[in-house]
């Protein structure tokens, strides 16, 4: 296991890769690595010769009121962890590797998309995404790239961002895992207090219960906003948004799912941590 820091050394490295034909994964990661970071390891190391996992915490992806300082940082612990789940490289560049000039004035964008569901709360976060993800594809150039269907609206630009830029690699998207209560796995649980723990996995129950009474027949979007709601209020979190979305083109389904490939994206506040997630209906 290699564990490298800046762009030439990296590309130095994966150019002798390159010569021996192996195939190179990506996992781009914030670090803090926990069971869901490491099952995108695993699905890299067992699709691809060589996976870089990569962990910066990108600060142009952050409002300026969110938790960039805080956030949970164990450079140590996450080597270790993503070599056990079969990484070869840990790259983890320093912001000014990634940012010599502060923030770039170069920005990649999604014209439509980036400023709903999360973006309409996050200004300035999708674009931090894309941007970022474009430069450790360009820096990596990997075979694929791999990342969870957790944060669903992300995942989506980026799949647009590889189409509409000719992106020369193949996306692959990973479940969510969970813990056994239904809590998606996520780097800001660890904020989440005792009794938040026990309460935030309304947010699955109310999914799923969505989703039953979708399979049962009720196709009414505000009927079912207002299961996942009401699951969540219970619960004591403080909703953000609820949306139900057509999969395809991320856009809102307004009054009622026809047919459509239809997702439940969600995203709520306890204390003041917000957490995501969402379910697909079909
Ligand atoms: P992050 O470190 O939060 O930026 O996440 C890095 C990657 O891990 C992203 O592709 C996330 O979608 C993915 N991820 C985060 N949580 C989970 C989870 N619970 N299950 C599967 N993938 C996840």
């Amino acid at each position: 296991m290699q564990f490298i820091q800046t762009i030439q050394n990296l590309r130095e490295v994966l150019e002798d890769s390159r010569q021996n034909d192996l195939s190179v994964g990506l996992v781009p990661t914030m670090g803090a690595l926990h069971e869901g970071h490491l099952s995108l390891i695993r699905k890299s190391a067992s699709q691809n010769d060589l996976t870089i996992v990569s962990i910066f915490v990108n600060p142009i992806q952050f409002g300026a009121n969110e938790d960039l300082k805080t956030y949970p940082r164990r450079i140590e612990a996450d080597i270790s962890l993503a070599q056990s789940h079969g990484a070869r490289i840990v790259f983890a560049p320093s912001v000014l590797e990634m940012y010599p000039n502060n923030k770039p004035m170069t920005l990649i964008r999604n014209a439509q998309i980036e400023s709903l569901y999360c973006g309409a709360y996050r200004e300035g976060h999708f674009q931090g995404v894309l941007t970022v993800v474009a430069k450790l594809f360009l820096i990596c150039n990997p075979d694929r790239a791999y990342f969870g269907t957790k944060d669903y609206q992300q995942l989506f630009l980026i799949e647009k961002m590889v189409e509409d830029l000719n992106f020369n690699l193949k996306i692959i998207r990973v479940p969510t895992l969970r813990k056994d209560s239904g809590l998606a796995l996520s780097s800001r649980n660890e904020y989440l207090s005792e009794q938040d723990h026990l309460n935030a996995p309304a947010i699955f129950q109310g999914l799923e219960a969505a989703k039953k009474a979708y399979q049962k027949g009720e196709s009414r979007v505000s009927f079912l906003i207002d299961i996942v709601r009401q699951s969540i209020e219970l619960k004591k979190g403080q909703v953000q948004y609820i949306e139900i979305v057509d999969s395809s083109t991320l856009l809102p389904i307004l009054d009622e799912i026809k047919g459509q490939t239809a997702v439940i994206l969600v995203a709520a506040f306890w204390g003041k941590t917000r957490l995501i997630d969402n379910i697909e209906l079909f």
